[in-house]
């Protein structure tokens, strides 16, 4: 077996692992990273925006969270489920690491929040996670990391102190590879795509789509956990309703989530329709109903409203707010052939369509037409100024169903990112980042937070590579 010797080895080349690989880089440490897929990323390319509180760019902008108020709102959100000293860690860091990844030649366009008035934490890169990874990977390389793709990290070799002495992975050849080294550093993200797990962690009846599937199957959670790691934070998922199969610029999908009328397997309400701002509370509600299934249910007055006047509801950059819907009649017609939209001339017929009683559906829709008229919604009171009418036909239905973009835990970790053991005792040289570490949330996605995740894998990678850096001195 192949055996080589590094400072620090990182596992996995997202977001959080480039950023701890090239910050241990640049306070002079030879570094190694693996990745298990045949190129850098991980789900750290499909990200958008990336949060940070008292930025450069909040500050061009006239945007005034502070980092005590993003504070205060995550740790309330999270009703101190999150350790707060982690958290704090990370807000504290956001600013700086918003200048840091600028040098790398990141450019920011605008700093948005997910419904009027919202806190405004997510900054959007040009380029996306795409633009990120790529100026990460470039600058780490520079800096003389070694990114070996398509070779997973498979054991951690901890010694007769329980310090770790070293990582085997295994190569593109079959063949195992050994670093000796001191400090390794876990940024596989997230286990998503790990049914068993999913089935497992989570109080789910049904089983989730995962939006991006990806190989992450939690091997490096589990590698951790062989070497003595806790588990922290298991279960815990950023989730959103999806219209199955379609991408995030689907104007299907923008329709489904936009604050109409939203029923259950059983055709009843279950929710303000108006939590579409808040995708991971609205996917908690969708969570409890039968199959983790809701139609989303609209007449041709609100369809004309999409495409003409346009929606309250982003799907992130992808579709925002006031885009007017004009691809939602072809993308109706094709969903009708596909089975996830429904178009029907009575309630009645649109009923059968989607399985349920019509004799429900029509008194679904005649409380939601009577709240209308009041202007009040007297179940879930939802905002008056979204309440609409079902009136006139032709009458839609598009099917959502219950997604996970990722999970949120796995690895217990302290507020320096150090790994922790079931005594809460550190394992010396251990750390973990990202998705795959616990501590940063509590039962979900916290919306207060936006682009929490993103910044989370960002600035966790360099408090690791900073403590890792002190360790080894
Ligand atoms: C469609 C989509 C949109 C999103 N948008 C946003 C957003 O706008 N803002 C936000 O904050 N969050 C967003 N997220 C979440 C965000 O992308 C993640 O939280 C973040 O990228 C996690 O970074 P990470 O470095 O922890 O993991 P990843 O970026 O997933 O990287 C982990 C890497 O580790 C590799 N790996 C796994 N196991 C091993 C192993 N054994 N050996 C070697 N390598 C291994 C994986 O292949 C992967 O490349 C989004 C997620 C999705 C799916």
């Amino acid at each position: 077996m192949e055996t080589l010797k590094a400072d620090v080895v990182v596992v996995g080349a997202g977001s959080g692992g480039l950023s701890a690989a090239l910050a241990a880089a640049q306070g002079g440490a030879r570094v190694i990273v693996f990745e298990k897929l045949p190129m850098p990323g991980g789900y750290s390319l499909m990200a958008e925006g990336i949060f940070a509180a008292e930025s450069i760019i909040q500050e061009r902008d006239y945007i005034g969270v502070t980092k005590e108020e993003a504070f205060k709102n995550h740790m309330n959100s999270t009703h101190w489920c999150a350790n707060g000293r982690l958290v704090r860690a990370f807000i504290e860091k956001s600013a700086s690491s918003i200048d840091w990844v600028m040098q790398l030649g990141v450019k920011f366009s605008k700093v948005l929040t997910l419904w009027p008035g919202g806190p405004r934490t997510w900054h959007m890169m040009e380029g996306g996670g795409k633009a990120l990874v790529e100026a990460l990977a470039k600058s780490a390389k520079e800096k003389g990391v070694s990114i070996f793709t398509t070779t997973p990290a498979k054991k951690l070799l901890i010694d007769e102190n329980n310090r770790v002495s070293g990582i085997i992975a295994q190569e593109k050849d079959g063949n195992d590879i050994q670093v000796d080294t001191p400090v390794v550093i876990i940024a596989g993200g997230s286990y998503a795509n790990n049914k068993e797990w999913i089935d497992k962690y989570t109080d789910l009846q049904f089983e989730p789509i995962s939006i991006v599937p990806m190989q992450q199957t939690g091997d490096h959670i589990q590698m951790a956990w062989d070497a003595g790691a806790a588990l922290d934070g298991m279960g815990v998922m950023m989730a959103i309703p999806a219209v199955p199969g379609e991408r995030p610029t689907s104007h299907l999908w923008a329709a489904a989530v936009q604050p109409l009328l939203w029923i259950n397997k059983l055709g009843e309400r279950f929710c303000d329709e108006s939590l579409g701002f808040y995708f991971p509370i609205a996917a908690n509600a969708l969570a409890k109903q039968k199959d983790g299934v809701m139609y989303t249910i609209f007449d041709e007055n609100s369809k004309r409203m999409l495409i003409e006047h346009g929606t309250d509801v982003s799907l992130g950059v992808f579709v925002p707010v006031t885009t007017k819907l004009d691809q939602l009649d072809a993308e109706i017609q094709k969903g009708v052939a596909e089975g996830k939209a429904f178009v029907e001339n009575s309630l009645e017929t649109l009923a059968k369509k989607i399985d349920v009683q019509p004799k429900i559906l029509q008194k679904t829709v005649h409380e939601i037409n009577q709240a209308f008229e009041e202007n009040e919604d007297n179940i879930f009171a939802k905002n008056h100024k979204y309440l609409q009418p079902i009136k006139k036909e032709p009458f839609y239905a598009v099917k959502c169903t219950f997604h996970i973009f990722t999970t949120l835990g796995g690895i217990k970790i302290n507020h320096k990112t150090e790994v922790l053991d079931k005594g809460l005792n550190v394992i010396p040289g251990l750390y973990a980042v990202g998705n795959c570490a616990g501590g940063m949330y509590g039962w979900d996605y916290d919306v207060f937070t936006t682009g929490g995740a993103l910044g989370f894998a960002v600035n966790a990678g360099r408090i690791a590579a900073e403590n890792a850096l002190e360790y080894n001195k």
